[in-house]
């Protein structure tokens, strides 16, 4: 058996939750032990949109929800820690785009009398007109309203492989889990047959939760998946676009982002309905098919003749819910030496580390002493989807 090691506080699962907690412990001083059995947020947060929301998106119920105001101070914080003063130094990060937009095609502005008067948009939203527009949207045909929401997009991969630098030498790329007991007590894991002794374990593996509850024997709390089919489409002729396109109901018709291919192309990145039940329902060229409908009926101005395109299937992760219904907060249970957890989304990964500091303040859970990790063998950072499905 490897050498076994002792660390303050063990974290399982590299995505931005794991990453964004071990990087708030060691700043305060904690030893920690982050261990990610794949790559570093090549589950879901490499495959996210990269939208720091602020809740607009939930006020298009009209009703002011739980999320629209846990929500609402993300964006602040991230742009602190993007201008290197905030709660970590995220300088460096690659900001996409400094707005998300809504935009709504046609006559639809009416029904958002009762979006505007929320209190979760009031004062935060703008409309936006000619050359302000996004660049996509800038052409004479565009008919429509777009609004400029107080919201950021991120190039994840970026803030992915700044996470790991702060994690300097926490990381251990570790696959098979067990428990380590002592006394009948939960005291560490053994990873990969390698003991780690620790004050506290942190489970953050996203859709790996559930299973490694399980191999603790334990099935609370209950996680559940929420299947998206996003799509992806590269082509020449595309230009930045970050914005929310309204339909009829409570949700985006589509979400788009943009993000930068290696080849200099941007590839749009599609979401919102289109992504869910209906397009869930449906295989990769019916679902192509559906999006380039889409778009054409949208932007037809935009040229989509050597468009490549691919879908991708991709689970959320979350803590089970009735009529699967989204989450507000980031959530945490706890159970003795374990929490575990979901941050819900990217944007509330500094909420995740608020409530496990919460409990390590509440429980008087201190650095202590712990001897120098050993050179450990490193996970690394994941690729962007579209570099291996449109390269
Ligand atoms: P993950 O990123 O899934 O990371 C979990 C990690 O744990 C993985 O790296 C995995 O390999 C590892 N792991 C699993 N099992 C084990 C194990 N046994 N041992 C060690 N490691 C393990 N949120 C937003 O705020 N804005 C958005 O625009 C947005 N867009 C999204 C678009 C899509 C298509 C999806 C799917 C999600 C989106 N989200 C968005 C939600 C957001 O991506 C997630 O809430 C967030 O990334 C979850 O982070 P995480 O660290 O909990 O999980």
């Amino acid at each position: 058996m490897a050498e076994s090691l002792s660390t303050d506080v063990l974290i399982l699962g590299g995505g931005v939750a794991g990453l964004w907690l071990n990087a708030r412990l060691r700043q305060q001083g904690f030893a920690t032990l982050l261990v990610e059995k794949a790559s570093l947020g090549g589950e879901q947060s490499v495959k996210s949109q990269g939208i720091i929301h602020g809740g607009a998106k939930y006020a298009l119920h009209g009703a002011l929800t739980g999320a629209s105001e846990a929500i609402a101070d993300m964006p602040r914080r991230w742009r602190e820690a993007l201008a290197g003063n905030g709660e970590l130094d995220l300088r460096g990060v690659r900001l996409l785009s400094d707005a998300h937009y809504l935009w709504s095609p046609g006559t639809l502005a009416g029904n958002l009398t009762s979006f505007f008067a929320s209190k979760a948009v009031r004062g935060r939203v703008d409309q936006v007109k000619g050359d302000a527009l996004p660049p996509a949207l800038q052409h004479p045909k565009f008919k429509g309203k777009v609004y400029r929401l107080a919201e950021l997009v991120l190039d994840v991969p970026s803030l992915i492989t700044r996470l790991a630098e702060l994690a300097g030498d926490s990381l251990l790329a570790g696959r098979e889990v067990a428990p380590l007991r002592e006394d009948g007590q939960l005291v560490g894991l053994v990873i990969d047959g390698r003991a780690v002794r620790a004050q506290r374990i942190v489970l953050s593996a996203g859709a790996g939760n559930q299973a490694l509850l399980e191999a603790l024997g334990l099935s609370q709390p209950a996680m559940q998946r929420r299947p998206l089919h996003m799509v992806m489409v590269k082509a020449p002729s595309l230009k930045p676009l970050y914005a929310h396109c309204l339909g009829g109901g409570p949700k985006p018709r589509i979400t788009v982002t943009s993000h930068p291919a290696a080849d200099g192309q941007w590839v749009w990145y599609l979401g919102g309905d289109l992504a869910e039940a209906d397009g869930v329902a449906r295989n990769e060229a019916e679902q192509i098919a559906a999006a380039e409908q889409e778009l054409r009926q949208l932007l037809p101005w935009i040229d989509l003749s050597t468009a490549q395109w691919a879908t991708l299937r991709v689970d959320r992760a979350e803590p089970a819910q009735s009529g699967l219904v989204r989450p507000d907060n980031a959530f945490l249970a706890e159970q003795d030496r374990l929490l575990v957890g979901w941050p819900t989304k990217l944007a509330l990964a500094p909420d995740f580390a608020d409530r496990v500091l919460a409990v390590f303040e509440r429980d008087g859970v201190r650095p202590s002493a712990n001897p120098p990790l050993p050179a450990l063998p490193r996970p690394t950072v994941a690729q962007p989807a579209w570099e291996e499905l449109l390269g």
